[in-house]
């Protein structure tokens, strides 16, 4: 049973509408919380929303913005505070996961990754940020990666993307650490999403292989070898969102199988 610490939080998750995000969603009503979900398709994000009405009588807004335009934010943030007050809770969850090796990756193709994966962080942190600091428990906590931590190969735009991610953790800690605001990433291994269905479907292209011989390609970083499921990462994202998390900050917390020690 939840513990419902979270009955008074206004929470906006990023790239709700899907995956990782719909599951933090989940999570975060379970708990209690007022949700708003952002993304740029409608589709996903009312059947989430609208599951999450069903499921847990949650109150759930849809803002439709691409996180990495930042008067689309501003205005997503102004819409998500018009409907359900202050935003107490930030989840900057929303990113794509594009590979290539290094020496084709075009400069759009790099921007484009910056742009959603950590360019969306400082629009959503500091369009949030005076009611994070208002709210008696501001939380950011933003889904990072351990390519937040460590390297992979045929993936550089992500790699940097999500290393500065957790940068901009670590700075936004120290410097809000002496206010109410926590700042932690959660970095999941390869984990069961669209995200990794689209690997899936790129290494099958690129070598031959078959759909499951591609999955392993993926599992075999984790020494549990298996793929993480989203309301694993879910979790780790609610314990971090409830106040009595207030001492845990600047943390990059993985949900990784160990792959990362
Ligand atoms: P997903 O199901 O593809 O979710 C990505 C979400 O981001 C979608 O809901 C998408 O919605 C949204 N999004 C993408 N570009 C956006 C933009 N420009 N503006 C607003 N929203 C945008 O994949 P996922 O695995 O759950 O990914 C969630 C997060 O987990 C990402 O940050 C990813 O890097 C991280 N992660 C995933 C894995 C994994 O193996 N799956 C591992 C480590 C970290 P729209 O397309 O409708 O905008």
């Amino acid at each position: 049973m939840a513990s419902r610490q979270l009955k008074d939080a206004h929470a906006l998750v990023t790239g709700g509408g899907s995956g990782i995000g719909a599951a933090i969603a989940r999570a975060l009503a379970a708990e209690g919380a007022r949700l708003t979900l952002v993304g740029r398709t409608r589709g996903p994000l009312e059947e989430t929303a609208n599951a999450l009405r069903t499921g847990y009588g949650a109150d759930v807004h849809v803002a439709i913005a691409d996180v990495s335009d930042r008067e689309a934010v501003d205005t997503a943030c102004a819409a998500a505070r018009a409907q359900h007050g202050p935003i107490g809770i930030l989840i900057n969850n929303a990113g794509i996961a594009p590979s290539a090796p290094f020496a084709s990756v075009t400069a759009e193709a790099w921007r484009k990754t910056i742009g959603v994966n950590l360019d969306a962080l400082f629009h959503c942190t500091q369009s949030a940020l005076p009611d994070l600091l208002a709210a008696p428990a501001g939380r950011i906590v933003t889904v990072a990666s351990t390519a937040g931590v460590k390297g992979y190969a045929y993936t550089a735009p992500y790699v940097a993307s999500k290393h500065g991610a957790i940068g901009l953790t670590r700075a936004l800690a120290a410097e809000y650490a002496r206010t109410a605001l926590t700042v932690n990433a959660v970095c999941p291994g390869f984990s069961d999403t669209g995200i990794v269905d689209t690997a899936v479907a790129r290494i099958q292209t690129a070598t031959g292989r078959s759909a499951d011989q591609a999955k392993a390609e993926l599992t075999r970083f984790n020494p549990q070898r298996r793929l993480i499921e989203p309301a694993e990462v879910a979790e780790a994202v609610a314990w971090l969102c409830r106040p009595s998390s207030r001492s845990i900050t600047g943390q990059t917390i993985m949900v990784a199988g160990g792959e990362v020690m």
